[in-house]
């Protein structure tokens, strides 16, 4: 009889353990900008007090969990919240690939605070903070998507493209297909803003989106420049 109930504790501990550490969200936004396109608005932008003006390049906004019903988790752990100290390592590289471009200047400190508050701890069953930005940038390292739109002829030049030949352009390069997200410029022009990929629950391989964000793009939209 003991002995039942306690191989019963032990596999309700178990199940707790399962319950845990399993994640609780299906795969992640990867999710890119084009700064071009964040300063070119009424609210316009401000660069990074420590490091100036960034690259020409589009620049991480954040790894964001989600449900293949298209909604998300958000906020899960106030218990964890950011630590600078856990990702001193990864600041020179963060500056470079993940800059902040909003009013007031910051140090990018507190875009990367807000990501991993907001998003990074509803994955921290298996990535951790260090691992969450690792992530990210490790992903930021396998596609080059100005160089993938430059060589098939679309340039932040301040021109209008057609979206489809955006996307089937990211699409042919990377294998998956993307989505396109814009916002409007001073002028109501709809430019290109954001570029989601999906990547796997281990935050490693691109994949195939379950489901791609609802497009606020016109058929035709301006690359600007940067
Ligand atoms: P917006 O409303 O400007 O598109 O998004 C505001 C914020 O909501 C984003 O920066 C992000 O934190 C969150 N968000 C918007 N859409 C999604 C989504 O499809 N998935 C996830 N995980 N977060 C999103
Ligand atoms: P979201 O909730 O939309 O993921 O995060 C956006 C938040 O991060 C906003 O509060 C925004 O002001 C701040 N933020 C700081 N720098 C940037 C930036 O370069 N791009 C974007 N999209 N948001 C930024």
């Amino acid at each position: 009889m003991k002995s039942r109930v306690v191989l019963i504790q032990i596999l309700v501990l178990q199940l707790l353990v399962v319950v845990c550490v399993s994640q609780n969200y299906d795969f992640f936004y990867f999710v890119q900008q084009w700064p071009g396109s964040y300063c070119d608005t009424s609210n316009g932008c401000c660069y990074p007090t420590t490091t100036g003006k960034p690259a020409t390049n589009f620049s991480i906004h954040g790894l964001w969990p989600n449900y293949n019903d298209a909604s998300y988790p958000s906020n899960c752990d106030s218990n964890y919240p950011f630590d600078p100290s856990q990702i001193s390592d990864l600041v020179s590289s963060l500056q470079i690939s993940w800059p902040s471009l909003s009013c007031p200047s910051s140090d990018d400190t507190s875009f990367w605070s807000h990501e991993w508050d907001k998003h990074g701890t509803c994955s921290e069953s298996v990535l951790n903070e260090h691992g969450y930005f690792a992530a990210a940038l490790n992903l930021k390292g396998q596609v080059n998507l100005l160089q993938i739109l430059k060589s098939t002829g679309i340039q932040p030049d301040g021109g209008f493209y057609n979206v489809n030949s955006i996307t089937q352009a990211i699409a042919g390069a990377v294998g998956y297909t993307p989505g396109i997200d814009c916002n409007k410029d001073t002028s109501g022009n709809s430019q290109l803003y954001q570029i989601y990929l999906c990547v796997d629950t281990s935050g490693a391989n691109f994949i195939e989106c379950p489901i791609l964000p609802s497009t606020k793009c016109s058929s035709s939209i301006e690359f600007p420049s940067f």
